[in-house]
């Protein structure tokens, strides 16, 4: 039953992605993106955010004298819109851009920015994936999106952390530990006081945790881990995605539930339950309400990704 399920579901999104060119429901239809006003607010210190109607993909634009970086970059069809937000509190150039990773709802726009001079930034492993020929994603049980446009490749990749200085400030950009993907980069804002944590860090749903692209449940709690470390009581943190700037009680409270997952899910295996029965046994019951209410990534989406990571009998390939 599950194995149709899933299967109809990927035709479905296959042919959602390759006729919208976008990433699950949340990333909208790609007629009328170019249309969509894009909301800018500021974060704190020089640090502001981008964000589309509904949330996902938020940007984070830091602003001053010297020109603007950006951290990802949304659809395509929306560069115009966001170089009017950015313009919005700055005259100055957009010169930089790092990618948290790979998803195309962070990368859409590279090409356009691309070609207005932008020099994009991003993680080693993520470049590699723009070489690819094809792109899969996990939500819907699985989608699949086309090669990015070469222009949109990022030009400078890294593997440890680099900084930029400009706006009479450092900003720090580095490789958090394999969680959603395994070219996920945290950039911290420390004079501003600011973290944008990309796509390991969410308001909305379960970790998405995407196996196709090198994630880990491990490496999710490592990374929110290391952001947490990071956080000072007054850190403001852009979530990859998610309407509300939030700060460090939320991604404390993110990574708590997570952990609770995982460790019922463990008391499970060890009991010797398989995942057909840990899944009607709902150790996520106590948070679906929260975090279980993104149709495209529920907990059984969440559930078999923690179950096979922690040694769970079965592979999750067959699964899907
Ligand atoms: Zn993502």
């Amino acid at each position: 039953m599950i194995h149709s399920r899933k299967f109809s579901q990927a035709i479905c999104s296959t042919a959602l992605v390759l006729s919208a060119g976008v990433f699950g429901p949340f990333a909208g239809a790609q007629v009328g993106l170019g249309a969509t006003e894009l909301a800018i607010e500021h974060v704190a210190g020089n640090v502001y955010m981008v964000q589309r109607p509904g949330g996902g993909g938020n940007i984070g634009a830091f602003v001053g004298p010297d020109g603007v970086l950006l951290v990802d970059s949304l659809f395509a069809p929306m560069t115009e819109n966001l170089r009017k937000a950015v313009g919005e509190v700055t005259d100055s150039e957009i010169r930089f851009l790092i990618n948290t990773h790979i998803h195309p709802d962070h990368v859409g726009g590279n090409e356009n920015l691309a070609a207005m001079g932008v020099v994009i930034f991003a993680h080693d492993n993520t470049r590699l994936k723009f070489l690819e020929q094809s792109s899969h994603f996990p939500r819907n049980g699985g989608s699949f999106a086309p090669q990015p446009p070469a222009a949109g490749r990022p030009v400078v990749t890294f593997n440890d952390a680099i900084s930029f200085h400009f706006n009479g400030e450092e900003v720090r950009a580095f490789p958090a530990p394999p969680a959603h993907t395994d070219g996920d980069v945290f950039v911290h804002f420390p004079a501003s006081d600011v973290l944008h944590l990309g796509d390991v860090f969410r308001t909305t749903s379960y970790p998405v945790i995407d196996k196709f692209n090198g994630g880990s449940l491990r490496g999710t709690i490592a990374a929110l881990d290391m952001a947490i470390d990071m956080a000072g009581p007054g850190t403001r943190v852009i979530p990859g995605h998610g309407l509300a700037v939030v700060g460090r009680a939320e991604m404390v409270a993110f990574r708590d539930m997570i952990l609770d997952i995982r460790d019922q899910v463990y008391v499970m295996i060890r009991q010797g339950m398989h995942l057909d029965a840990i899944m009607a046994a709902q150790p996520t019951a106590a948070h679906d309400a929260q975090w279980g209410q993104e149709a495209s990534w529920t907990a059984a989406d969440f559930v078999p990704l923690v179950y096979y990571e922690l040694g769970g009998a079965g592979r999750l390939e067959d699964r899907r």
